[in-house]
């Protein structure tokens, strides 16, 4: 064995000590570091030759590297939509690098298993029947990937081809539709073979809203003569968080044929609280929803969950092959559903934060985040040179300067307000008009960080020229 290999294990206690030591005192100091690193990253150095050990390892990493990491983790960064890591999810996602499994198949662990039972809690979290099954992949960009894979078998099935066997040219051209669709639908698109050309956007309601108009969907629907399709519908959308009106949308396939995939990547989890629930009601009438893990959840990157009610066609999508695995018989394994092989355990941070805190934890950081969003709103209304650009809905505060919000000023102001440190947040343009969004979703922000991010928007405010 290499030496330095050989004296990593025979110090393993002291080791995982030390990296134990870092990250207490990382986590713990969270809250004060930088939200964001704005300085030059160190250029790459030359690979080593003969390795350091991991101790020396650690002590590189945190003099070169770790300096320069962001605070994304922590409670004011509100830029996307950035969840952090619960204590229980940290927890679980050390312990699944320790052993390390491979969530693939069920053969020989119990690993998958335990990811069929987190797959169970999740899906009665967001009020999904029985019908529903899921898996674990890396993200919602990846979680609408599938999703629309197994829609576009659906359209094969609609249309009496197989496209898992002769290719996406067999369906010929596909009309997506959507209100306000994420980006990522035009990239799954795109790596389908659909198109991103192929999504429509199809009119959002009147009044500042960013939900599909159901009735212009209804028109665009009827004007596919009979065409099976793809509906996405949106449940939170990132600059508004507004919902689509899923039970209308879903009705509509009394008299169109469509396959009904939603976006939740975030939205969902207002399916938590009861004063957010009608929101997302319908969501179960969906073929397939998408909802992201690493945002509201607060687990670790990389996780999100796809869920379909065609099992069958998800496996004729994936379904892998090879003289070493075997028919799939029974519950499908993990590799015969997502676009991975072999996999790792993404499930294990989820089972602990679910498992330590329960419904009643996750619901309590969904409701006060919902509430620190509403009191930022109030403190941004109350800030001269600043208005809201939407209503605060649920956990995304959509904001801009009060005069002439041009790219230059916005920017400027984007500029200050991160080489504060204090927050970061991240543009957006928002019914034509430039903006930036302050999102919620970390489990330790609290209303003492709200008023620290109001005062540093209040400041940066006054420093951007030419008011
Ligand atoms: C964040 C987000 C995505 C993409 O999620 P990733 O986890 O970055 O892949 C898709 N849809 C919506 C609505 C989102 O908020």
């Amino acid at each position: 064995m290499d030496r330095a290999l050989a004296g990593d294990l025979a110090r393993l206690p002291e080791l995982l000590q030390s990296v134990r030591d870092v990250a207490v005192r990382e986590v713990n100091g969270m809250s004060e570091r930088p939200v964001a690193s704005l300085g030059p990253a160190p250029a790459p150095g030359p690979l080593p030759g003969e390795g350091v050990g991991a101790e020396a390892a650690l002590a590189r990493f945190t003099e070169r590297w770790s300096p320069g990491f962001s605070g994304s983790a922590g409670p004011r960064y509100l830029g996307f939509v950035t969840g952090g890591a619960t204590p229980a999810s940290v927890a679980g996602d050390w312990l699944t690098s320790a052993y390390d499994q491979n969530g693939c198949a069920a053969v020989g662990s119990w690993a998958a298993a335990l990811e069929r039972e987190t797959v169970g809690w999740l899906r009665e979290l967001f009020g999904l029947g029985e019908e529903f099954g899921g898996a674990f992949v890396t993200g919602a960009a990846m979680s609408n990937t599938v999703g629309l894979a197994v829609a576009r078998e659906w359209l094969g099935e609609r249309l009496g081809v197989d496209v898992a066997r002769d290719g996406v040219a067999a369906l010929g051209p596909v009309d997506v539709l959507s209100g306000s669709p994420h980006s990522t639908i035009g990239k799954a698109l795109s790596v389908l073979g659909l198109g991103r050309g192929r999504l429509r956007r199809v009119p959002v309601l009147p009044d500042n809203r960013e939900a599909v108009d159901v009735a212009a969907l209804d028109a665009a629907l009827t004007g596919l003569d009979g065409r099976p399709a793809i509906v996405v519908a949106n449940a939170g959308t990132v600059n508004s968080v507004d919902f689509d009106d899923l039970r209308a949308v879903a009705a509509l396939r009394e008299r169109h044929d469509f396959w009904l995939h939603v976006d939740a990547a975030f939205g969902g989890f207002a399916a938590l609280s009861p004063a957010y629930a009608h929101l997302v009601a319908g969501l179960d009438a969906a073929d397939s929803v998408c909802v992201d893990l690493h945002k509201w959840l607060n687990v670790p990157y990389d996780a999100a969950v796809q869920f379909t009610r065609r099992r069958d066609l998800q496996l004729a999508v994936f379904r892998n092959a090879a003289a070493y695995l075997g028919p799939p018989a029974g519950e499908p394994d993990f590799l015969h559903l997502t676009p991975e092989n072999s996999r790792r355990l993404r499930a294990l941070p989820a089972w602990f934060s679910l498992m330590a805190y329960g419904r009643a934890g996750h619901r309590e950081i969904v409701e006060r985040n919902v509430a620190l969003a509403r009191l930022l709103g109030e403190r941004i209304a109350g800030i001269p040179g600043l208005r809201l650009l939407a209503p605060v809905r649920l956990n995304v505060v959509c904001f801009t300067l009060a005069d002439r919000p041009d790219e230059e000023r916005v920017t400027a102001f984007d500029r200050a307000v991160a080489a504060g440190g204090e927050t970061f947040l991240t543009p957006t343009v928002y019914d034509g008009v430039r903006g930036l969004r302050a999102a919620f979703s970390n489990w330790r922000t609290s209303e003492e960080d709200v008023e620290r991010v109001a005062g540093a928007l209040a400041s940066a405010v006054a420093d951007v020229p030419g008011g």
